[in-house]
């Protein structure tokens, strides 16, 4: 069902282009335009960060795998702690062409003294044992390095569990893009609390300082096994949806680091574009929920909420990025990664 809204042109690059000079070492090479002839571009559900046996979950891979097949996912990375799984068995069983992809990857499982410090490595080719370092900062980028070192992609996960990681510490860490707004283990503290601020606050604060991060949720499921256990840590609770060539890696992968995605909990989108500086944002609307459509601008100001579908934000040219999130009134979400904005053109006259 992911397919159905997949053609739409992909102008959001095309945007960014024209404004990436105020982001700090973001540098975006290419419009995402589709021309005549160009690749169709396809939207994938997939989760990122999952537990199996190989580490603390409770069930096999392959029980794991079946798990996001049969509930609508097209690509799963397993990020067992310090540990990679060999997925060719699993995808000789699971895997189909365009359909479904286990993709293999690790969760780093790190510290600085009493701070867990983790971050998932994403189609690693060999396992990265951790770094540890002389700061939460040096930590965390020792262990990018290290990813990126076995041509991995790095994200870094729950920044708020054990309160390990601030809005200033994680925007000093470079050469990764991707970090979990959103985890659905139930004890990692996603929302603000204790004047300690949420994962949104956080990454608006890195977004106003000039670093440009993209925003992922995942479910980092450890529990198959206990339907009844609500306090557990479940899978389908957060994934991303992710605009794409193909089903493959390395399509996939590109797309996430170049902010080609949304972050969800439950929201569908059937699209979301940029054209001539309108943020348009169109909801798959189900049955009796309702949505409000909220465009977020530098230090987390509100700039408007809409509840037209779609809903659409002109940009004005002063807000320094602008992002949507959808709320539904059965209180799921959806993210869409920021959009740089550079100072407008001299008001004409
Ligand atoms: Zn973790
Ligand atoms: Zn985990």
């Amino acid at each position: 069902m992911w397919r159905r809204f997949s053609k739409r042109a992909a102008i959001l690059c095309g945007f960014v282009l024209f404004a990436a000079a105020s982001f700090a070492g973001l540098r975006i090479t290419a419009a995402q335009g589709t021309p005549a002839g160009a690749p169709r571009l396809r939207w994938y559900k997939g989760n990122t960060h999952t537990h199996t046996l190989n580490s603390d979950g409770d069930s096999t891979p392959d029980e794991v795998v079946r798990w996001y097949r049969e509930h609508g996912y097209q690509f799963l990375v397993l990020t067992d702690h310090n540990y990679l799984t060999n997925v060719e068995a699993l995808n000789s069983l699971h895997g189909a062409e365009e359909k479904f992809l286990v993709i293999p990857g690790e969760e780093v499982t790190d510290r600085f003294g009493e701070k867990p410090l983790h971050m998932n490595g994403l189609n690693l080719k060999q396992v990265v044992e951790p770094q540890g370092g002389q700061s939460v900062v040096d930590t965390l980028q020792r262990n990018v390095d290290a990813v990126r070192s076995v041509e991995g992609v790095p994200h870094i996960n729950h920044p708020n569990f054990g309160w390990a990681i601030t809005a200033d510490e994680l925007r000093q860490v470079e050469r990764t893009r991707l970090f979990e707004i959103y985890n659905g283990h139930p004890q990692v503290n996603n929302f603000s609390g204790g004047g300690l601020p949420g994962l949104e606050e956080i990454w608006d604060a890195i977004l106003s300082s000039g670093r440009l991060l993209y925003g992922i949720a995942v479910d980092d499921a450890h529990v198959f096994k206990r339907p009844w256990d609500a306090g557990a840590a479940r899978p389908g609770r957060g994934w991303v949806v992710v605009r794409a060539e193909r089903l493959s890696a390395a399509a996939l992968l590109d797309a996430m680091e170049r902010g080609d995605f949304y972050a969800s909990t439950g929201v569908e989108l059937a699209d979301y574009q940029i054209e001539n500086r309108t943020l348009r944002i169109t909801v798959r609307e189900r049955g009796a929920t309702k949505f409000r459509v909220q465009f977020i601008g530098a230090g987390g100001r509100l700039l408007a909420e809409a509840v037209m579908n779609p809903a659409t934000y002109q940009i004005r040219g002063d807000e320094q990025y602008v992002r949507a999130r959808v709320l539904d009134s059965n209180g799921a979400a959806a993210w869409t990664q920021p959009v740089p904005v550079a100072s407008s053109p001299a008001p004409q006259r």
